[in-house]
């Protein structure tokens, strides 16, 4: 690929952000900025006010106008569900308390309408941004969107920019990209693209998975560290990117493109393949998605079912959605699996993900506070629409539902009873009803402890170890400083899910593992070995996991568990898998386990 000359030294640089989407790509950058609105504070007259409230009021049709085409453009890459995400746009812009007040300070403080919403909504989006909750911050990008709509609307002195000439394929790169921003360009011409903020759950990142568009965001600066046209290596399988790479990265992108593409067709092949050890013991391995529409390409990556579907991204909206709206979309997922089993939890708002109207903001303790079955079950309108529309749905598939977070029994009691009683209900309608088998999930220690009595309770567990760990070693999942601490194979953790396995076996009913940990493949070998039947991850990970599970005896990881269930430290747990299994590990290119030890140890010596 040919670079354009320029004075500027072109210096190799590596940065690592946060693996958005996974994939590889390489070749030249095109920078998308934020148009920069020129601002005027001064009063205007009073004479004026009421014709410049009505030029904001047409501004903000225009806004909607533009946000309803793109929305079109979005119904036709991705589907109507997806498209939703430019629905919050939509109603933010008929919200009164955002409206309102932008029109107080045009009638009532005499404002331009630019400064009006300049001032009225960059407060309110620093305050977002400054958020630590990340989930709240990413919201922040949604805001600016309307704001940099809303202004460039009003903007007359500048003439509607034509949208910017096709280069051909490139890498999109800018501090911060919106879905809207995505849609406006051609899929064809995206290879990947890098920002300097966000994380894994922003909406952009959400969309470019589901766009299968390798991303990589959260590396901070970026979009000043680079030009248009220089060249850029984008690792969005372990987040990281190269700028100006040389000759060897460009070899080692070779590589990984190639393995990666192997893997692609691997996959395909593998698809037929059972995940069954080398002495015969079948794994179930499930999908985890996030988006209706990811249930549409699960079967391709061979899972045999969805393990987990995070229904909460569906409330990521403003107004809780219809149950008719919910069923669709449970629906949708359950049509696309038959007659495989479907997974879907029931809302887990709160913690770091927050939902809107629902969710409490100022918890001091957000994850041990107001969140997930406990919301549910003191709005018990909303969680009986969800009951409703998911018994509804289930007539077109194999649909399982799952609560989340429940600490006590009571809770899970109350839980089923509510069901029950929906199901009663459509019943007395005259709506058939497929049987629905009621399982929760494992992800607070106090369902460990009293594990026995509620797998008496249940027709599943499914162990969220991204909680359980969280919360048994009393280390936040979000908390980059102690990072290093999030530890699953504590020994405390690996004695909880021996436990919880344990219980289930004895009363007969099947034990998932849905958290990150499933995927990673050390972790994959100690959970079958702790006697875990199902592990259900990220689509992409699917594959590596079922060449590890044909890769090894059953008896002999039964053996490695039983052997670091006695460990008393994760340090000597590791130190004895890292011994038994890494070189296996590298043997077979997994390359989530090689990528993930690049990031760590820097690229390269000279990076
Ligand atoms: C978990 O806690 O492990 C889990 C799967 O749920 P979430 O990550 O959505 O909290
Ligand atoms: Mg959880």
């Amino acid at each position: 690929m040919k670079n354009k000359t320029t004075n500027r030294q072109k210096i190799r640089t590596v940065l690592v952000g946060v693996a958005a989407s996974p994939g590889y790509a390489y070749g030249p950058v095109r920078k998308t900025e934020s148009r920069k609105f020129s601002l005027d504070s001064s009063a205007i007259p009073a004479s004026t006010l009421v014709a410049e409230e009505k030029r904001f009021r047409k501004a903000v049709d225009t806004t909607a106008k533009e946000i309803e085409e793109l929305k079109k453009v979005a119904i036709e890459r991705l589907g109507e569900e997806e498209a939703r995400i430019f629905d919050s746009h939509l109603m933010m812009l008929k919200d009164s308390m955002l409206i309102d007040p932008i029109v107080d300070s045009i009638l009532k403080d005499a404002h331009n309408a630019r400064w009006a919403v300049h001032s009225t909504l960059s407060g309110l989006i620093t305050q977002l941004e400054n958020s630590k909750n990340e989930v709240l911050s990413e919201r922040a990008s949604d805001l600016k969107e309307l704001y940099n709509r809303l202004l460039s609307a009003l903007d007359e002195s500048i003439p509607k920019r034509p949208p910017k000439k096709s280069k051909g394929p490139s890498l999109l790169v800018a501090h911060e990209l919106t879905p809207g921003m995505l849609m406006t360009v051609e899929k064809d011409d995206v290879l990947g693209f890098a920002t300097d903020i966000g994380g894994r759950t922003s909406h952009i990142s959400i969309l470019a998975r589901a766009m299968q568009i390798p991303a990589v965001s959260g590396l901070r600066n970026i979009s000043n560290l680079i030009e248009e046209d220089d060249l850029l290596f984008l690792d969005g399988t372990g987040g990281m990117v190269i700028l100006n790479p040389n000759e060897d990265d460009l070899s080692r992108y070779k590589e990984k493109l190639s393995v990666y593409n192997k893997q692609k067709q691997e996959l395909f092949m593998m698809r037929q393949l059972e995940p069954m050890t080398l002495d015969g013991k079948y794994i179930t391995l499930h999908a985890n998605i996030e988006l209706p529409m990811e249930a549409d390409t699960v079967l391709d990556f061979g899972a045999t079912g969805i393990g987990l579907y995070r229904s909460e991204f569906l409330f990521f909206r403003k107004g809780a959605p219809s149950c008719e709206e919910q069923a669709q979309a449970y629906a949708h997922i359950l049509k696309k699996l038959e007659p495989h089993p479907v997974v879907i939890r029931t809302l887990d708002a709160g913690g770091d993900k927050l939902v809107s109207d629902i969710s409490a903001t100022d918890e001091a303790n957000p994850f041990m506070g107001w969140r997930s079955i406990r919301v549910c079950l003191s709005r018990k309108d909303l969680f009986k629409e969800q009951l409703r529309a998911l018994l509804l749905a289930s007539r077109e598939g194999h649909l399982r539902i799952m609560f989340p977070m429940i600490s006590s029994l009571d809770e899970l009691r109350e839980a089923k009873r509510l069901y029950q009683e929906c199901r009663t209900q459509l019943l007395n309608e005259g709506v058939e009803l497929p049987k629905v088998k009621v399982g929760c999930m494992i992800e607070v220690p106090a369902a460990v402890m009293m594990v026995d009595a509620r797998a008496k309770e249940v027709d599943f567990f499914s162990i969220g170890t991204n909680d359980l760990i969280q919360f048994t070693l009393a280390v936040d999942r979000t908390n980059e400083l102690i990072a290093n601490m999030f530890e699953p194979h504590h020994p405390a953790v690996l004695n909880m899910i021996d436990r919880t396995v344990r219980a289930a076996h004895r009363e007969g009913i099947p034990v998932c593992v849905c958290g990150e940990m499933s995927s990673d493949p050390l972790s994959t070998l100690v959970l079958v070995g702790l006697g875990v039947d199902e592990l259900s991850m990220t689509p992409w990970s699917i594959m590596e996991c079922k060449k590890i599970i044909r890769s090894v005896n059953y008896e002999d990881v039964k053996a490695t568990a039983r052997t670091v269930l006695k460990m008393d430290t994760a340090e000597s747990v590791n130190r004895y898998l890292r011994q038994k299994y890494l070189q296996m590990i590298i043997d077979l290119g997994i390359s989530s386990f090689i990528t993930s030890h690049d990031v760590k140890n820097p690229m390269d010596k000279n990076a």
